[in-house]
């Protein structure tokens, strides 16, 4: 029986996307109809982002997964009509974006790059850094992408740690996990990156008191979510010098208001929500591979626990 496919995340990614998950699909040997438009009733499957005109699950009785197209699912595991199971996206070439953006921020600071990239007054002023050996990373979050960060930094020398709910064990990573772990791991970590996801208990995890548990002008780093961070506690601790620089990239509201002081704060580094985005092909190879699952009665794979909201 044909499988229908709903791709219900915004019109403008359709032409993007249409091409590899047909490919994806027909790869799979999936009888299928992939459509932007069908009766709620008809839709077998639906391929989703948080920013998709469908909010209300209910009249799709039909049903049998949502398979998110982001990584974070914040915008969706709070949704009640949502019943069926609801996948989130671990793609290859998300995780290779990640890595790269966090390696790149992550050796700005390490080498204090914009010394000489920003040096009006032509100062011949030699600052050595330490090597990698002697500068601690920790990572806050070791899923997916922070355990793929956090082996890349192992790759290159850095003394690294990390944080998680629950135990885990990464060859060279010091791995700490619960609420006590939090302060063990901030307390070594000169620069520190966030890749927790959005939860009830993840939000504000920087705060005036967990700032003040890094050491002096400890260097931050966010391609995680905006509610990780207390905004007005991080621009306290930007102002006393308590951190040194902070590159975010996600924030509370998404574009950052044109009179959101991160913007003028000479320490913040904005970027626009860039560190990695889902990449069509490898994605909607993911795609494939559950609805495939699916329809043979296999486990989906990248399920998301709604209690516990990632
Ligand atoms: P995962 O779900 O694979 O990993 C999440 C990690 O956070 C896990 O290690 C988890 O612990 C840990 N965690 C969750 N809640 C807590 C808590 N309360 N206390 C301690 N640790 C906790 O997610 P990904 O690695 O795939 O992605 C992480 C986030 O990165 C996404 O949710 C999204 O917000 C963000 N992202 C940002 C992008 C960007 O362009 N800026 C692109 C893609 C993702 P445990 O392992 O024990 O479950």
């Amino acid at each position: 029986m044909t499988v229908n496919i709903l791709f219900a995340a915004k019109e403008e990614r359709w032409p993007t996307y249409e091409p590899h998950l047909r490919r994806a699909l027909d790869d799979k040997g999936l009888d299928y109809d992939l459509r932007r438009d069908f009766a709620p009733d008809e839709v077998d499957y639906m391929v989703y982002a948080p920013n998709s005109d469908v909010q209300d699950f209910t009249p799709y009785t039909r049903l049998k997964a949502v398979l998110n197209l982001w990584a974070g699912v914040e915008g969706i595991t709070r949704n009640d009509t949502l019943t069926v199971p609801l996948a989130r996206m671990v793609d290859d070439g998300l995780t290779q974006g990640m890595i790269e953006w966090v390696t790149g921020h992550v050796l700005r600071h390490h080498l204090g790059m914009d010394a000489y990239i920003v040096n009006p007054d032509q100062e011949w002023n030699l600052i050595v850094p330490p090597l990698a050996q002697d500068r601690s990373v920790a990572i806050l979050g070791l899923g997916a992408l922070g355990r793929a960060c956090a082996e890349t930094l192992v790759g290159l020398g850095f003394k690294v740690s990390g944080w998680s709910r629950s135990p885990k064990e990464i060859a060279g990573v010091t791995c700490h996990h619960g609420e006590n772990g939090l302060t063990e791991t901030l307390a070594e970590a000169e620069i520190l990156v966030l890749l927790l996801p959005d939860t009830p208990a993840t939000e504000n995890t920087l705060n005036a008191e967990t700032l003040a548990a890094l050491p002096r002008g400890a260097v931050i780093l966010n391609p995680g979510r905006g509610p990780l961070i207390d905004d007005n506690a991080l621009i306290d601790a930007l102002n006393s010098g308590q951190i040194g620089h902070a590159t975010l990239d996600t924030f509370r509201i998404e574009p950052l208001p044109a009179d959101h002081s991160y913007w003028a704060h000479p320490r913040v580094t904005v970027t626009p929500h860039c560190a990695s985005e889902t990449r069509p092909a490898s994605a909607s190879r993911i795609i494939a591979e559950n609805i495939a699952r699916g329809e043979s009665g296999q486990p989906f794979l990248y399920l998301v626990d709604r209690d516990s909201g990632y």
